[in-house]
């Protein structure tokens, strides 16, 4: 049995919203960051710290993480390596207490993405000076990005590793940019780096050959097999870059279930899986992205059997054709569809409406004057959101106006 740990580092509010031609607003990032707590997540990468939009809503999260709201999640910004990048980002972010620095390491990207404008030793010294600012500054946390890993010749990137550690860094992210490696790759690869380097690595994969699960994994026992920790990056729903990333409740399942993996390989005790349905039903609205069908664990057909012989087998016991039960995924309660009147409340909405969507809820207001107040804010919302608020929206602003307040604000 592995003493070491994997650990759950999301990445939605970061990697999931570079998705093509899909976003989220900020109330919709605070409400993942608050269900991935609630979830029992080691981390959120929460945003962008250096990126003028995001600098309310970042603080905003982080004051909620003070209040005990987000905690004990982990709230880290992601930038590039570079001490230009540090210093915005903690004069944007004073706050920030863990960070993701990230450069390019393979020939590919240092060659046709910096131009000639950096070489090999060029990107160790800015990496290992953007490392040392950020320190400077008392931050808690360094993970250090080797973008592009995979495709990274394997002695440069040990010394990129070891140069990182040495300058202070606590983990590395070994990032497969494009979804190059595939299980047996990434296993030797990360077994040999975390041997080194002898530092917990964090696994980010993608799914451009649809491989994102099992690297994820394999590069998680690499780490594990090395006598580290491991961190695997996921998103919800494996919403990002192109073919995505690696689906949160895909990850924990594989963890938790696979031959080999099961009683030997431990995931960070702290996580609840029975959250994964609410997330991923969250999620999939928010980005108006449905889930697929046959998505493992939460899609429509996971638990459906419709064969004689699996209906059968499935009724007989479930094990026969089930791996793990839905209810550990959150799912089995009947949903309540409103098919009559229904009060919605919206970006022009009047505050009877309004009093009467949060009575169901049973929150009650003081006074008209009150209701006012959380009104014009849910306003706001509604038009950064353009869709109806859910009811763990309503309730937040209702429960936070002034931190709601501030992530609904942007000074362009
Ligand atoms: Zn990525």
């Amino acid at each position: 049995m592995a003493k070491n740990k994997i650990y759950i580092i999301d990445v939605t509010n970061r990697d999931g919203v570079q998705t093509a031609r899909l976003g989220l607003a900020k109330l919709e990032k605070t409400m993942i960051n608050i269900f991935l707590n609630e979830m029992g997540v080691f981390q959120s990468e929460f945003g962008f710290p250096v990126t003028s939009h995001e600098t309310n809503y970042l603080n905003a999260n982080l004051e909620l993480a003070k209040i005990g709201v987000l905690s004990p999640i982990h709230l880290s910004g992601w930038i590039r390596a570079t001490v230009k990048d540090v210093k915005i980002a903690f004069s944007k972010v004073p706050k920030l207490k863990h960070l993701n620095l990230s450069i390019s390491t393979s020939d590919q990207m240092i060659v046709h993405k910096f131009n000639g404008k950096m070489d090999h030793e060029g990107v160790i010294k800015e990496m290992v000076e953007a490392v040392k600012k950020a320190r400077s500054y008392g931050i808690e946390t360094i993970g250090v990005n080797a973008e592009d890993a995979s495709r990274t010749k394997m002695d440069f990137l040990l010394r990129f590793a070891k140069a990182a550690k040495q300058a202070g860094a606590d983990r590395i992210r070994y990032c497969d940019t494009l979804g190059y490696d595939n299980p047996f790759t990434i296993y030797e690869r990360v077994k040999k780096l975390a041997k080194e380097v002898r530092l917990p690595i964090e696994l980010h994969c993608h799914n451009d050959l649809g491989m994102v699960i099992a690297t994820s994994i394999s590069g998680a026992k690499g780490a594990l097999d090395a006598g580290v920790d491991a961190y695997i990056n996921t998103t919800v729903n494996g919403m990002g870059e192109r073919a995505g990333n690696a689906d949160l409740a895909s990850v924990i399942l594989a963890v938790k279930y696979s031959s080999g993996f099961h009683n030997k390989y431990h995931l960070d005790e702290r996580i609840n899986l029975s959250k994964a349905w609410k997330i991923a039903k969250y999620a999939s609205y928010a980005f108006d992205v449905p889930i697929p069908i046959n998505q493992p664990g939460v899609g429509a057909n996971a638990f459906a059997h419709s064969s004689g012989i699996h209906a059968d087998g499935a009724l007989k016991d479930r094990r026969n054709y089930e791996l793990y039960d839905f209810e550990e995924l959150g799912r089995g309660e009947p949903e309540v569809i409103e098919t009559g009147r229904q009060i919605v409340a919206g970006e022009y909405s009047g505050v009877r409406g309004f009093r009467n969507v949060y009575e169901k809820m049973e929150i009650k207001f003081k006074n008209d004057q009150d209701a006012r107040k959380i009104l014009e804010l849910v306003r706001y919302a509604n038009v950064a959101k353009q869709k109806p608020l859910v009811e763990d929206e309503l309730k937040f602003i209702a429960c936070h106006p002034k931190i709601a307040s501030k992530i609904l604000t942007m000074n362009p």
